[in-house]
């Protein structure tokens, strides 16, 4: 099984192969047909409700060229993600070109979400481990900017880019569904169960606590269902389906507001409100949901929009 999911499949040829090659790097970022994704504020520029690609002299003066990271192709094109500094001057692109990434995200096509998803991936790693975690030194960026070494003298210390693990998971019992609404979500919004993966964990583990953690009820069987690159900042959502063996809810951590046991007709008849379309806890539950012969889940519009406070770390 894998469900297909917003951000992923996205048509960059990433060509590790180049990342060591200085001097190759080194010209195709000042080549006039390269492309470039500019991040500010972990925004992004869009245009036309798709991914803007800025050449070198559109980027202005005020970055530096040696943070540029390189990304890889789409077609023969290279391309870059640059971070852009808060003060942008006035040579580049303006304060307004800028889009608030979550804002835009449902009107972006899906090959232009999960460049800038990648993108911004990249430029936020870069820009929380701008010192070595070992000694403090400042980190050097190198090999494209997927690696970043320390410039300590006695220290060889390098960081490799950052993903966050989360598993996620919608738990069934018979012909209902578990679904939980957070303390800080709106009125009427559920979702799935999910939570960040600690150290010394499976990914089943994870499910098996973290179900445990918020309902209380112990999962038997999980059934992986697909994953989703998660940019907010670097978190990758591993998606599971997994069968309650228990059905007493109790809320142990307080991370929720509500959780309860829903029938598809109960969500079919309007009384909650669902994630995004473009979240995996959607394609999660819609996988589920569309297994009788009512209404397909997509056509309910029972969705909340994506700028919606979701919970998640950001
Ligand atoms: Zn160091």
């Amino acid at each position: 099984m894998s469900l297909t999911t917003f951000f992923s499949g996205g048509t960059i040829k990433r060509m590790a192969e180049l990342r060591a090659d200085t001097d190759l790097l080194a010209s195709a970022l000042k080549d006039s047909t390269t492309g470039f994704i500019a991040v500010w504020k972990s925004r992004c520029v869009v245009v036309n409700n798709a991914a803007a690609l800025l050449d070198y002299a559109e980027l202005g003066t005020a970055w530096q060229p040696e943070t540029g990271i390189y990304l890889g192709q789409l077609d023969e094109q290279h391309i870059f993600a640059v971070e852009l500094p808060d003060d942008l001057g006035d040579s580049g692109p303006g304060e307004q070109a800028f889009e608030n990434f979550r804002g835009i995200l449902g009107d972006l096509p899906e090959d232009d979400a999960a460049l800038l998803a990648y993108a911004k991936g990249m430029v936020e790693w870069h820009g929380r481990h701008r010192y070595c975690g070992v000694c403090g030194s400042p980190n050097m960026s190198v090999e494209g900017g997927f690696v970043l070494e320390c410039t300590g003298p006695d220290c060889d210390h390098r960081s490799f880019p950052r993903l966050d693990p989360a598993v996620i998971v919608l738990t069934i019992d018979g012909d209902r569904c578990l679904l939980g609404r957070q303390v800080q979500w709106p009125e009427g919004r559920y979702s799935t169960i999910a939570g960040f993966m600690e150290p010394g964990e499976s990914l089943e583990d994870s499910v098996r606590r973290e179900v445990k953690e918020e309902t209380d009820i112990e999962v038997g069987k999980v059934h992986y269902m697909g994953s989703q690159p998660w940019p907010f900042p670097t978190a990758v959502m591993i998606g599971f389906h997994a069968e309650a063996v228990s059905n007493v809810i109790h809320r142990n951590d307080g991370e929720l507001a509500d959780a309860g046991w829903f029938k598809r007709e109960a969500i079919a008849a309007g009384n909650i409100v669902l994630p995004p379309v473009t979240s995996i806890a959607f394609r999660l539950i819609e996988h589920w949901f569309d297994q009788w012969d009512g209404p397909r889940l997509a056509d309910l519009k029972l969705s909340g929009d994506f700028s919606r406070r979701t919970g998640e770390r950001t």
